[in-house]
């Protein structure tokens, strides 16, 4: 089978990976792709949101699964424009249509979702212009900090953690203004959580899933967890604190009634979801839904998966995961994200990229790289996820971040401290 993967990151790279691992793909197609992918499969120059392109090339190459990456096509309905085409209906998708994709693409309809299911999640209200004052007003009492979030996506800016009253209600008075555009025409004021995060993942056929291993990714570009919000600067898979019990618990509040929810409300979802999961006293809640994976999780969660991909994704097409059995490494993985300088502010591109050849115990997983005149470049911020499998999570960790000292660019930048909190 021919298959085409959407997206351009250190997530589609770990896809990459695995699906050409399986006897059952022939070709795989990378669109766009990076540096990495194309050790994998072929890279295409397309655009993942132009859907009339990838048509053509879906029908060209006789594409028999589409693997969506991102969140973006899913949110603009490249499931739905699959399914509602004679041509391509055919061809299964992984990742949901528009209906299901609107549980990342909205905190609105996501809080509203869990309120109606009974989902452990933050206390929150959600404000339009057209109930300001009320929305100021609920502020004036609210206690600190607060959270406001505007309803769309907003690249991972769209998040505040306010602990001035003052500031927050001339933040909702930004944010309905349009400082995010229309992303912020709803905003949502929450409670705010203390915790220790974690992610969890499952592929679901609408009716049955499998969960796939945790993770626990690392946000902030400083060491200590501190400085800037990035999209994500490394990761641990298994999460030590997430113990039988805790996941126990999270299987039973959390993933079945999401499930459940879903079916209820009619919403047909096939793909992936990614609980944002906050750990408070024993209990968990829910921070947010993604309809993706995570990057840079999937870094760590890929490796140690043992099963076939493939078969896991046609299980899942087929509506078969109600018998899937899934093979899991019980190894530790740790990924350390090198970044150029700058980023998550401005950061230049292009810098020749030295050592891939010299890493020992790691594997690099390209995200923002680029071939030139047989140069693998820096394309992006988050430049290679340098990823390691052993026996014991310090090992993982250690093997890492030593492989991380070992690649070179100009102003290259990594944080030796991923997951060491959790030792
Ligand atoms: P992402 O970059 O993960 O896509 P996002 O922009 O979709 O993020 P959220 O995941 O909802 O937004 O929030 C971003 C981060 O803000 C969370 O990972 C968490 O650290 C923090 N956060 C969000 N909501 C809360 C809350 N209610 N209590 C405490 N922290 C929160």
């Amino acid at each position: 089978m021919n298959i085409l993967l959407l997206g351009s990151g250190g997530r589609e790279c770990a896809f990459a990976w695995k699906i050409s691992q399986s006897a059952q793909c022939d070709t795989l197609f990378i669109a766009p792709g990076n540096a990495g992918t194309s050790a994998y499969g072929k890279n295409v120059n397309l655009n993942p949101n132009d859907f009339e392109a990838i048509k053509a090339f879906a029908l060209k190459e006789n594409i028999g699964l589409l693997v969506v990456g991102p969140e973006e096509p899913l949110v603009n309905g490249v499931h739905d424009f699959f399914s509602n085409d004679e041509a391509l209906a055919h061809i299964p998708v992984i990742g949901p249509k528009k209906e299901g994709a609107i549980l990342e693409g909205s905190k609105d309809f996501s809080k509203q979702f869990m309120e109606r299911h009974g989902i452990p999640t933050a206390k929150s209200r959600s404000f339009t212009n057209e109930n300001l004052d009320e929305g100021l007003a609920y502020l004036q009492n609210h206690a600190l900090p607060v959270v406001l979030k505007a309803d769309g996506l907003a690249a991972g800016k769209g998040v505040l953690i306010i602990d001035n009253t003052a500031e927050a209600q001339e933040e909702l008075k930004l944010m309905l203004g349009g400082k995010f555009g229309s992303a912020g025409a709803t905003v949502v004021i929450e409670e705010f959580l203390t915790g220790i995060e974690l992610s969890v993942f499952v592929l679901t056929d609408g009716k049955n899933y499998v969960i796939l291993p945790e993770a626990k990714d690392y946000k902030r570009i400083g060491q200590g967890d501190t400085g800037l919000n990035t999209g994500g600067m490394g990761s641990v898979s298994p999460v030590p604190f997430a113990n039988e019990a805790f996941l126990a618990d999270i299987k039973n509040s959390i993933i079945q009634p999401t499930i459940d929810g879903l079916l209820k409300d009619q919403i047909d979802y096939t793909g992936f979801i990614f609980f944002g999961l906050i750990k408070v006293g024993d209990k968990p809640y829910v921070i947010e839904y993604n309809c993706r994976m995570g990057d840079p999780e999937t870094e760590s969660v890929i490796p140690r998966i043992e099963s076939d991909l493939v078969e896991l994704f046609m299980a899942s097409a087929n509506k078969q995961l109600g018998s899937y059995q899934l093979a899991i490494s019980a190894k530790n993985a740790a990924t350390v994200m090198i970044v150029a300088g700058g980023y998550p502010g401005p950061y230049e591109k292009g810098k020749v990229i030295a050592g891939l050849e010299n890493l020992r115990d790691s594997h690099a997983f390209h995200a923002g790289t680029l071939l030139e005149g047989g140069q693998v470049k820096t394309n992006g911020g988050r430049v290679l996820a340098i990823t390691s499998v052993q026996d014991s999570q310090f090992n993982a960790l250690q093997c890492a971040t030593a492989d991380a000292a070992r690649i070179y660019f100009d102003g290259k930048y990594f944080r030796e401290d991923i997951g060491f909190d959790l030792m």
